[in-house]
């Protein structure tokens, strides 16, 4: 199987509870129905990524696009009294701007606008050409910057959006020409000039998107690896200690109950002395597989260094925390674990709880209660649940 970066190597083998966001399109095929049926995830995030881009890009051309009368002037000094309001009309684009400043969310009326608002741009265009003697034939280059625009600005888009305004903005010219609006619509020369250039524009506007979808997937790729543990696939300290606090605003928030668990492997360095290191990394991964299959789906399971475990039990209270905490620890007693020459081993784990208590506590600070209720635990002989 090759990902993206290239190679042949299975994708690393991790829990079901993190394994979603290794799910890449792997082929060709796949990558280019992804295009075309995009997720709104990546919609937004190209749109924020580019966003910036739309901005810089229509600034730039508004301006010209209105400066551009003295182009007017050189070709027809008689005509160009009659393009200065058309002109000046380009200007009006700067309120679109504002709107693209505000629109932090893509949707479909913020796309459909743009088009709008661009075929307008095209429409004024074609006018000040016709009002200008000659116009449409020194003109008809003009044309190009639409298709320039179709792929500076709408990069931030979809795929269809792209393709569909450089097909609309190359048809509206003959449409004008072919319905009257346009006196000797030059439709062969035209299409000669912009048919070839659409094409080269899709091309361009393809390669764009495609490049976009590896960056968006490899950047979701580290991200994802950034937070996780390599030998357990879950969480890893870093992402829990930032989730913890998030979660804690948010329990506060909507008056929710959190609770904590930190888990630690009872006399781990015995079980690395008697069967290997090898043989500990193994019963590492089998505790990190029980303790998701024993936590719900939102609950999140972190190893936070060594044999050491945390779970955070959103909307839980200290009751049921201590029964998973239970159910977890009667579980991991159970296990038979196997060492390479077959010599099987039981390991038991100790667990200390400790709920949020005052909306001001840290995510520290709760860390800090449950790993005390863990030393007490400990102290008390392992394999228990202590509750602070
Ligand atoms: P206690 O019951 O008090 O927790 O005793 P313990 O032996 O589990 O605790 P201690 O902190 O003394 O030992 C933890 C051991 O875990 C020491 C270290 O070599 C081992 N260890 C840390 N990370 C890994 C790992 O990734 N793989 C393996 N196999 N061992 C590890
Ligand atoms: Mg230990
Ligand atoms: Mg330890």
């Amino acid at each position: 199987m090759r990902n993206l970066y290239g190679n042949t190597q299975d994708s690393i083998k991790i829990c079901d509870k993190t394994s979603a966001a290794f799910e890449i399109p792997m082929t060709t095929l796949e990558q280019i129905k992804f295009l075309f049926c995009p997720t709104k995830k990546f919609l937004q995030q190209k749109y924020t990524d580019y966003r910036l881009n739309a901005i810089v890009v229509i600034t730039v051309c508004t301006l010209l696009w209105a400066s551009l009368w003295y182009w007017d002037r050189i070709i027809d000094p008689v005509g160009a009294e009659k393009t200065l309001s058309l002109r000046l009309l380009f200007l009006t684009n700067f309120f679109f701007i504002f709107v693209f400043i505000l629109a932090k969310k893509i949707s479909r009326w913020l796309t459909t606008c743009t088009i709008a608002v661009c075929l307008i741009s095209e429409l004024l265009f074609i006018e000040i050409l016709n009002r200008l003697n000659g116009g449409m034939t020194y003109g008809l280059a003009g044309f190009m910057y639409c298709m320039l625009v179709a792929v500076l600005l709408f990069k931030c888009f979809s795929i269809l959006t792209n393709y569909s305004y450089t097909i609309l903005s190359s048809a509206l010219p003959h449409l004008a020409g072919t319905l009257g609006f346009v006196h000797n619509f030059p439709h062969l020369h035209y299409a000669l000039l912009i048919w070839p250039a659409a094409l080269l524009a899709v091309i361009i506007q393809s390669v764009q998107a495609h490049d976009y979808l590896l960056r968006y997937h490899l950047e979701n790729e580290l991200k994802e690896l950034s937070n996780t543990d390599p030998l357990t696939g879950t969480k890893n300290r870093r992402y829990f200690m930032n989730l913890l606090d998030y979660e804690i605003h948010r329990a506060v928030r909507t008056n929710l109950k959190l609770s904590l668990l930190v888990l630690d492997i009872d006399s781990f360095k015995n079980i690395n002395d008697t069967y290997g290191h090898p043989t500990g990394d193994m019963v590492i991964s089998q505790i990190a597989e029980k303790c998701s299959q024993l936590s719900r789906d939102i609950d999140i399971v972190a190893r936070m260094g060594g044999e050491e475990f945390s779970i955070l039990l959103l909307g839980s209270n200290i009751r049921q925390a201590e029964n998973v905490a239970e159910r977890i620890r009667s579980s991991i007693e159970d296990i038979v674990f196997e060492d390479p020459k077959n010599k099987s081993f039981n390991c038991t784990v100790s667990i200390g709880i400790a709920e949020l208590e005052s909306p001001h506590e840290s995510g520290h600070d709760l860390f800090i209660r449950a790993d005390k209720a863990l030393y007490e635990a400990k102290k008390n002989g392992r394999n228990k649940v202590v509750t602070i």
